[in-house]
């Protein structure tokens, strides 16, 4: 059953007060009233909605809780495709979802929140998901590719198939959770389930645990699986892998795996948006009576560069197309000139450096 806002049922504002609530409820009531709708399932399932909503609306302490569930965004959970939102570890921001809230404690209430959320169990069974920070070499991370990725997993253990119990061990209903597999503390006027910490959220004890999990269910292996690294990858960004994180419960679908890109420096370039820069060195007299280098790009390729006489040091040559290549676009490689000067001078050099000196009119 698909969950309806209580308020949207009514066709009145989340503002509305007792009367205009009251007034619509008459209304509704009126026109979908099995009675004068004999014969139709469709109204009759109507009428339960309306009932439902004015029966929670109409109670000033109903409507307060259910206004609080509300704001902390139950509804959109419930709407959510069973799996679809199995966030992150902890649950979507605000840490409120459906297998976390307890309907036991809201009297009335919690018949009507149980049938909207009535999934729930299911859900905790749906593997969790995996988070990995992963490291690219920057070539990889520019150019895309392919890497190897080793990650911490846990496996149901093919002992026990993920019971936890021994073989032909007897299973007794856990006295910690009376079976429910959760526990339940309060917290902002309703309580949150934890699953319980003694049977491990399975309601039943064994006898014997299995020696091969010490009755966990699951055991510690390590995964590797092969990541496709988008080209122009920036550190910081990240992918979803569906169904490659944490395998789930018998049945069902295992978690994704969220994998969080760090690009490694390089030694020769760094990146600009979808440019390249290295530097390059050239000597002194490369820079003032002008030269040809030979350029690196980041496919291996040599360019030639023509520097030109009188080139300061700093000034940026472009290398047009060689840089990265985002969403149709293509970035250059930009090499900036530094002009290493000689650190060392033979009295004859020294001299020549002088009579250049006076020549040009440069004080020294
Ligand atoms: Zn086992
Ligand atoms: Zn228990």
């Amino acid at each position: 059953m698909a969950a309806r806002d209580f308020y949207q049922v009514l066709g009145v504002s989340d503002s509305a007060s007792q009367e205009e609530i009251k007034k619509a409820y008459r209304r509704l009531a009126k026109q979908y009233h099995p009675d004068a709708n004999p014969n139709n399932p469709t109204a009759a399932e109507r009428f339960k909605e309306i009932s439902e909503a004015h029966t929670t609306l109409s109670d000033a302490d109903k409507r307060k809780q259910y206004d609080q569930m509300r704001r902390l965004g139950a509804f959109d959970a419930a709407a959510r495709r069973p799996g679809a939102g199995a966030g992150a570890r902890g649950g979507p921001a605000g840490g409120f979802t459906t297998e976390n809230v307890d309907f036991g404690d809201l009297g009335g209430l919690g018949d009507i929140f149980s049938s909207i959320f009535g999934r729930g169990r299911r859900e905790e069974a749906h593997g969790e998901t995996l988070e990995a920070l992963v490291e690219v070499p920057f070539r990889t991370a520019m150019l895309g590719g392919r890497i190897p990725v080793t990650l911490p997993m846990n496996e149901p253990c093919a002992t026990c198939h993920g019971s936890g119990a021994a073989p032909g061990a007897t299973l007794t209903t856990c006295p910690e959770c009376n079976g429910r597999g959760t526990i339940s503390f309060g917290q902002g006027g309703f309580a949150v389930n934890r699953p319980c910490p003694m049977c491990r959220g399975r309601g039943k004890i064994p006898s014997q645990p299995c020696s091969t999990c010490h009755g966990a269910g699951e055991v510690r292996t390590e995964r590797t699986i092969m990541i496709t690294v988008p080209p122009a990858t920036e550190s910081g960004s990240k992918v979803r892998l569906r169904g490659q994180g944490q395998p789930g419960r018998p049945g069902a679908p295992s978690g994704d795996l969220v994998i969080t890109f760090q690009v490694q420096a390089d030694r020769f370039f760094r990146r600009d948006g979808l440019d390249l820069i290295c530097e390059v060195p050239v000597n002194l007299a490369q820079a003032v009576l002008g030269t040809r280098i030979r350029v690196r790009t980041l496919d291996g390729k040599k360019v030639v560069l023509r520097i030109p006489a009188g080139t300061q040091p700093g000034r940026k040559f472009r290398i047009k197309g060689q840089g990265l290549e985002k969403g149709g676009r293509k970035g250059d490689q930009l090499v900036e000139i530094q002009v290493t000067l000689p650190d060392k001078l033979t009295p004859d050099q020294e001299a020549l450096l002088k009579q250049f000196a006076e020549s040009a009119g440069l004080k020294y």
